[in-house]
C-alpha cells in the first residue's frame, strides 16, 4: 500500500496530457505528488483521436495557424496566448518526438492532415488514436521518474488555502478511506474538463470539472466558462457511449447526410462538412428540428464511402472497430451521429506561466482558461495547448512551506440517504444542463435550471458528507472505517462539483447576452461588439473583462 506523505514541493492533481507533461517538466530536485483519481491513463488525452496541431510544415507558417485559431475563437482568444501556443507548436513536437511518440510519417516526414477550418494540412496523428500514443509514452516517462510518487485512485477534494485565502498550501485527497491534507509548496490543477455535466457528451466519466469547482470554491477567478464546444458527430446507436467520429473523417471526405442522403449542411454554411464545430452542430440540430418534434431523439449519418477502403483502414482503425462492436461496418453502412458536448474552452483564469489569481495554485490543460481558445477550440489546438503551457512548469519558483503535523481522527462515515439524493442529483443534472445549456439557448429556459440547481446546493449545504468535502466540520486527516465511506463521498464530491460547474456555465451563458463561438442563445442570436469580451468570475461575481484581461 502507497502511504501518501504529508508534504510536496509540488502536487499535480491529474494524469492526463498536461499533468504528465507537467510531471516531467518540473525541475528533478522537485518531490513531485501525482494525484490522479482514476487508473493512470484515463482521462479526454487517452481518448483523442484526430491528432494535435503544429505548422511545422514548409508551406505552413506559424502565421497561418495563428490567423486559424483567432478565426475560430470568434474575436476573444487572447493574441499573446495564441501567439505563444503557435511559435512553441514546434519545440512541442519535437519534445514529444524525442520521448518516442510515434506520430504516423509519410516517408521519413511527419504526416499531416486536414481538419476543419484549418488553411493547411497540420494535424499530426498516429493513426485515430493519437492521444493513446502521447500518454503511453509520457507514462512510461513519468513512471521512470524517481522525484514522482502516483497516487492512483486518490481524489482531490479540495484547496488548502493560507489564513487570508490568497496563497494554496496544498490540497485534501480521498485515498483509502481516508481524507489525507498534504501541503505543498504549490499546486498544480490538471484535471481535464466538465462534459459530464451535459447528457450527451463525448468526454469520459473523469471529466466531472473538479479543478474548474475547486478553485471556484477557493476564490480563483474563472474566465468564459459559457464557451463549450458541441462535437457535431458521436456515434448515436442505442446501448453505445457517444464515442466520437473523429473530424479527421470528414477531412478525409466523409460526408454528412440526412435520413434521405441529402448533404444538407451546404445549406447552413458554404464549407458544408468542413464549416467550424459549432456551425456544423447547429445545422445537426436545426435540420432535425424541421423533421422531429424532440432533435435530440434522432440523428443525421456519416458516410465514409467516398473514402477509399485502403485510407479508411490505414487512418481510422479504431473507429472501425468500435463501429463493428455496435453492428456497423463502416465500408458499406452509414455511421448515425449526433452532436455531444466536447470541450470545454473556459476554465480557471491563468497568465502564460499558468498561474491562476491564487499565490502557488496553476492550472494547465483543460481545465484552464488561457485564452487560447477564445470562443470556440480550433480542432487539434487542446492537446497541443497541453504540451506548450505544461512545458512553461519548467521555469517554476517553489518555496518550502512549513509542514504540520495534523492528527489522524477516526471516523464511521455511512449516509445511506444522502447518498440516495445525490445519486438522483447525479442522474438528473446532466440531461437538465444538456436541455437548458446545450446547443441552442434560451434566459427562460436557464433561469428555470438555475433555480433547480439552486435548490439541490441549498439541500446539499446541510449534508454531512458535503461539509466534511468542504471541510466545514473543522476535523481534517479522517479516517472512515465504514467500507462504504469512500465510494459515497467520492460520488458526492463530483455531484457537488458538477452542480456548481452547471450553475457556473447556465449564470455565464444567461450574463453573455449574444451568440458567438461555442454560445449560441436563439433570444439574442447576433454576435455583438459590446460582447468582445471575456466573461470573468470571482465568487458569485460576474463581469466583463477587458480582451486581454
Ligand atoms: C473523445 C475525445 C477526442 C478528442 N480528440 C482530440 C484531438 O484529436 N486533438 C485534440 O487536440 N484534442 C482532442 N480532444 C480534447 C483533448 O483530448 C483534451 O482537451 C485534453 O486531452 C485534455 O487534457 P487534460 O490533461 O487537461 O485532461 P484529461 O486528459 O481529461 O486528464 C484529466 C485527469 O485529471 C484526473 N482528475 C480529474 N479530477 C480529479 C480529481 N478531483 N482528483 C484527482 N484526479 C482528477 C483524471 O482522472 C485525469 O487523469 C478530444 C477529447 C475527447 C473527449
Amino acid at each position: 500500500m502507497n502511504q501518501i506523505p504529508p508534504q510536496f514541493d509540488v502536487i499535480v492533481v491529474g494524469s492526463g496530457a498536461a499533468g504528465l507533461y507537467a510531471c516531467l517538466c518540473l525541475p528533478e530536485h522537485l518531490q513531485v505528488g501525482l494525484i490522479t483519481k482514476d487508473t493512470l491513463k484515463i482521462g479526454a488525452s487517452d481518448w483523442a483521436q484526430g491528432g494535435i496541431a503544429a505548422a511545422i510544415d514548409p508551406r505552413d507558417s506559424p502565421k497561418l495557424h495563428f490567423a486559424d485559431t483567432i478565426k475560430a475563437g470568434a474575436g476573444i482568444c487572447d493574441s499573446t496566448a495564441v501567439d505563444f501556443l503557435v511559435k512553441n507548436a514546434g519545440s512541442a513536437i519535437a519534445s514529444l518526438v524525442k520521448m518516442g511518440v510515434a506520430f504516423d510519417r509519410k516517408g521519413d516526414k511527419l504526416a499531416m492532415t486536414l481538419e476543419a477550418a484549418h488553411s493547411r494540412p497540420r494535424v499530426l496523428h498516429a493513426a485515430d488514436t493519437t492521444g493513446r500514443a502521447i500518454v503511453s509514452t509520457l507514462t512510461a516517462k513519468v513512471l521512470a521518474r524517481p522525484n514522482i510518487q502516483i497516487f492512483s485512485e486518490a481524489l482531490a477534494l479540495s484547496l488548502w488555502l493560507d489564513r487570508g485565502r490568497t496563497s494554496c498550501r496544498g490540497i485534501s485527497v480521498l485515498y483509502q478511506n481516508q481524507i489525507h491534507w498534504i501541503g505543498a509548496g504549490a499546486v498544480i490543477l490538471a484535471t481535464g474538463g466538465g462534459g459530464q455535466v451535459f447528457a450527451q457528451t463525448t468526454n469520459p466519466p473523469v471529466s466531472t470539472g473538479d479543478g474548474v469547482a475547486l478553485a471556484w470554491r477557493a476564490g480563483a477567478m474563472l474566465r468564459d466558462l459559457e464557451f463549450f464546444q458541441f462535437h457535431p458527430t458521436a456515434l448515436t446507436k442505442i446501448g453505445a457511449p457517444r464515442f466520437l467520429i473523429s473530424e479527421a473523417v470528414r477531412g478525409e471526405g466523409a460526408h454528412l447526410v440526412d435520413e434521405t442522403g441529402d448533404r444538407f449542411a451546404f445549406k447552413y454554411h458554404p464549407k458544408g462538412e468542413l464549416a467550424p464545430r459549432d456551425v456544423v452542430s447547429r445545422a445537426i440540430f436545426t435540420h432535425l428540428q424541421k423533421t422531429a418534434p424532440d432533435p435530440s431523439k434522432v440523428n443525421v449519418y456519416l458516410d465514409l464511402r467516398p473514402i477509399a477502403p485502403d485510407r479508411i483502414r490505414y487512418r481510422f482503425p479504431n473507429i472501425i472497430q468500435v463501429c463493428q462492436q455496435f453492428g456497423i461496418d463502416v465500408f458499406s453502412e452509414l455511421i448515425p451521429v449526433a452532436p455531444a458536448a466536447h470541450y470545454w474552452m473556459g476554465g480557471v483564469a491563468v497568465d502564460t506561466k499558468n498561474l491562476t489569481s491564487i499565490d502557488r495554485l496553476y492550472a494547465i490543460g483543460e481545465t484552464a482558461s488561457t485564452g487560447v481558445h477564445g470562443a470556440n477550440r480550433l480542432a487539434s489546438n487542446s492537446l497541443l495547448e497541453c504540451i506548450v503551457f505544461a512545458a512553461q512548469l519548467s521555469k517554476v519558483k517553489v518555496e518550502a512551506i512549513a509542514s504540520e503535523d495534523l492528527p489522524i481522527i477516526n471516523y464511521g462515515g455511512s449516509w445511506d440517504e444522502e447518498f440516495k439524493q445525490i445519486l438522483m442529483v447525479r442522474q438528473e443534472l446532466p440531461l437538465l444542463v444538456w436541455r437548458s445549456a446545450g446547443i441552442c439557448r434560451t434566459a427562460l429556459g436557464m433561469n428555470k435550471a438555475i433555480d433547480l440547481i439552486q435548490s439541490w446546493r441549498k439541500e446539499f449545504a446541510n449534508f454531512e458528507t458535503v461539509r466534511i468535502i468542504l471541510n466545514q466540520s473543522g476535523d481534517r486527516n479522517l479516517k472512515f472505517s465504514s467500507p462504504d465511506a469512500e465510494k459515497q463521498l467520492r460520488l458526492c464530491s463530483e455531484t457537488i462539483n458538477l452542480l456548481d460547474i452547471a450553475y457556473l456555465i447556465l449564470k455565464s451563458a444567461v450574463f453573455r447576452t449574444e451568440s458567438r463561438g461555442g454560445h449560441y442563445r436563439t433570444d439574442y442570436s447576433q454576435t455583438s461588439a459590446d460582447w468582445q469580451v471575456h466573461t470573468l468570475i470571482a465568487g458569485d461575481c460576474w463581469r466583463k473583462s477587458n480582451l486581454e484581461s
